[in-house]
């Protein structure tokens, strides 16, 4: 029997095995994709105290990683597939174990979601970090007008002929930062109250894409970007908590006897690194009491 599962290895489940660690508890911290979840995949981490200058999100992630070595706490590469509160413990099934613990912490995050469109086969991406190579030259349309989307835009305009951000809403979402540089930038058109409706596909190339009040075609080939925002990974709790539009409308300690929550998880007004790592440093103290 563990002290501690800790499902999720982002910015909040990293934090809470540091403290849970530290505090002498025996620990299982799953994760079923990557350290460092949904920031290992961003371009460029922002805003975050004791960042380097241009941190990649991959760079963020293995500092992560780094940080667990060191501190001797293993990552266990599992998908949580069920939670079944028993009366003093937690079972746990993945997909290749059973576990048991008598605290569970659960900072599962979000992931993004795709367009109401039909793809039509297309390779429609989230992320442009590592697909570098496929923007050079090339016309991009990214879909969404947040801080995410408007952070990736400018990534891609160092790449790409040309970027079409497409913002269903009346102006762009984001942070005036990010604004500044897409006012600035003689390669970015911004396309708001309006969105993406279909595609046409040619030998495996987007030729041409069908907005609300216009059309983007080039015969080399369009690469599509999607940022519209995220879903909250509540599936496997939604027995034990209160979910709210995908997302738990909980506090970190929850009504549930050794049951906590952390991070993006959560319904709250901001959504950051430090959001998660706060959410996790209080998940990991309280459940080692
Ligand atoms: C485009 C974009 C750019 C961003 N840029 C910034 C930025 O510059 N600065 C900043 O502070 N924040 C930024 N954010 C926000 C930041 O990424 C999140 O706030 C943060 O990652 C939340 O951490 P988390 O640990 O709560 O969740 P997540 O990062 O979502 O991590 C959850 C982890 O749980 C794992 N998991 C889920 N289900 C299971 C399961 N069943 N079994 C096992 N593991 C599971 C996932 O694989 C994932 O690794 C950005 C977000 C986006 C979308």
């Amino acid at each position: 029997m563990k002290d501690i599962i800790i499902i999720g290895a982002g910015p909040a489940g990293v934090s809470a095995a540091l403290y849970a660690k530290a505090r002498g508890k025996d620990l299982l911290l799953l994760e079923k994709d990557r350290v460092g979840g949904l920031i290992s995949h961003v371009s460029k981490v922002s805003h975050y105290a004791s960042l380097a200058d241009n941190e990649s999100g991959e760079e963020f992630s293995q500092k992560l990683k780094d940080q667990l070595a060191f501190s001797n706490i293993d990552v266990t590469y599992e998908e949580c597939l069920s939670i079944e509160k028993k009366d003093d413990y937690f079972l746990v099934k993945t997909d290749k174990n059973t576990y048991e613990g008598k605290k569970l912490i659960y900072a599962t995050g979000s992931h993004l979601k795709d367009l109401a469109i039909d793809y039509k086969g297309f390779d429609v991406k989230h992320w442009p970090y590592g697909n570098e190579e496929s923007l050079k030259g090339k016309t991009v349309i990214v879909n969404g007008g947040s801080d995410g989307a408007s952070k990736e835009a400018l990534y891609i305009a160092k790449f790409a002929k040309e970027v079409h951000i497409v913002q269903n809403q009346d102006s762009l979402m984001c942070i005036d930062e990010f604004k500044k540089q897409i006012e600035a930038s003689d390669k970015i058109k911004v396309h708001t109250g309006t969105s993406l409706k279909d595609l046409e596909i040619k030998d495996n190339k987007c030729v041409k894409a069908i907005l609300e009040d216009c059309e983007i075609c080039d015969e080399n080939g369009i690469e599509i970007y999607v940022q519209i925002g995220q879903n909250g990974s509540t599936d496997l709790i939604k027995d034990l908590a209160n979910v709210k539009n995908t997302f738990l409308d909980e506090e970190i300690s929850s009504q549930v006897d050794g049951l906590y929550f952390a991070g993006d998880v959560r319904i709250k007004d901001v959504k950051q690194i430090a959001t998660a790592v706060a959410d996790g440093t209080l998940a990991g103290i309280r459940a080692s009491k």
